[in-house]
């Protein structure tokens, strides 16, 4: 995998992308990160690489059907570039997947730890949001100067996915205790030595400092790089991103980036496990042993600029406290809302 991340990256991409491949290009990106990279740099990666531009003029939607349309234009391509974060990342990975063709992404935004994952995140007819197999990215180019200008919502969008670190980490330790899961020492601690290192600067993410974007950008790679490394989202993915999922389909129109949901739930999972770890004897020290207190983990989301409570985000207080006693449903995944609901 080619995996570039600097500074004034934008002037090197023309030549960087053009040397991928012999073939055609297919650039796919919506009318925002395409201003992000700017209309000069984005014509001469144009011109060093012939590719045909595929601009979304309405903002692309993370579903299956608008992954599955891009696919007559992916067929002309032997190689496509993604211009985005979540959304298109997931769109492209998605279909350069089904057409067999590679594909890169050119990161617009720090906002969550889907780049290198070999899953793609999309909604299926059904409205709910499932992760499909597809393939990690061929190459990833991130400027931190253009990660650093993206849109503060998305910055601290980042973050919620990355301090998910903490309430993820007691959920799978509580699943070995309990003989469901497998918990993997040598894929958690380099993911959260990543999560530990960006904790005491969240502030200065918020205020864009080039240093502390980097510490972002290297907890979500770790992020990503643990599901690839476990094969599943295990490391990533807990009774937090359960809970919403749920919530975000109970309310659709919200219209929430996924790490500001997970930024919610992180802090309701939080509070879960501190009231149901005293209940699990001599073992919670063991699964509690790598967590944020919860008062600390919701004072480093909120200096991110994420909103720590289901009010903030126009969610019913009830309606998260009923929904996360059935969300274990949802999954085959054992976690503190089992306990919640066995309770
Ligand atoms: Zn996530």
């Amino acid at each position: 995998m080619c995996f570039v991340v600097k500074s004034h990256l934008l002037g090197e991409l023309p030549e960087r992308i053009a040397a991928l491949s012999d073939g055609a290009f297919l650039l796919v990106a919506d009318r925002n990160t395409a201003l992000a990279l700017g209309p000069e740099p984005l014509q001469r990666i144009q011109d060093a690489t012939r590719a045909q531009l595929h601009v979304f003029t309405q903002e692309p939607q993370a579903t299956r059907a608008q992954a599955e349309a891009l696919l007559p234009q992916m067929q002309r391509a032997s190689f496509a570039i993604a211009i985005g974060s979540g959304t298109l990342n997931d769109l492209v990975k998605y279909a350069s997947h089904k057409t067999g063709i590679p594909y890169g992404v050119i990161a617009t935004a720090p906002s969550m730890n889907g780049y290198t994952s070999p899953t793609a995140s999309l909604i299926d007819s059904g409205g709910l949001k499932h992760s499909f197999s597809a393939h990690a990215p061929a190459a990833l180019f991130a400027d931190i100067d253009i990660l650093a200008a993206a849109p503060a919502r998305m910055i601290a969008a980042g973050v919620g996915d990355t301090l998910c670190r903490s309430t993820v980490e007691a959920d799978w330790r509580l699943a070995h205790t309990r003989g469901k899961a497998v918990f993997d020492e040598s894929i958690m601690a380099p993911l959260r030595a990543a999560e530990q290192a960006l904790f005491a600067h969240t502030a200065r993410v918020a205020a864009r400092d080039p240093g502390a974007i980097r510490l972002l950008w290297d907890a979500l790679i770790a992020g990503g790089n643990a599901m690839r490394a476990h094969g599943s989202s295990m490391p990533a993915s807990q009774g937090e991103h359960m809970l919403a999922h749920l919530m975000e389909s109970h309310y659709p129109e919200s219209a929430l980036l996924h790490g500001e949901a997970i930024a919610v739930t992180t802090c309701y999972m939080a509070q879960l496990q501190e009231r149901l770890l005293p209940t699990l004897g001599d073992k919670a020290v063991w699964i509690g042993e790598h967590r944020h207190h919860p008062d600390a983990l919701r004072a480093a989301l909120a200096a991110a600029g994420c909103p720590t409570t289901a009010e903030a985000v126009g969610w019913d207080a009830g309606a998260l406290e009923a929904i996360a006693k059935t969300a274990w449903q949802t999954r085959d995944r054992y976690t503190f809302l089992n306990m919640l609901a066995e309770a």
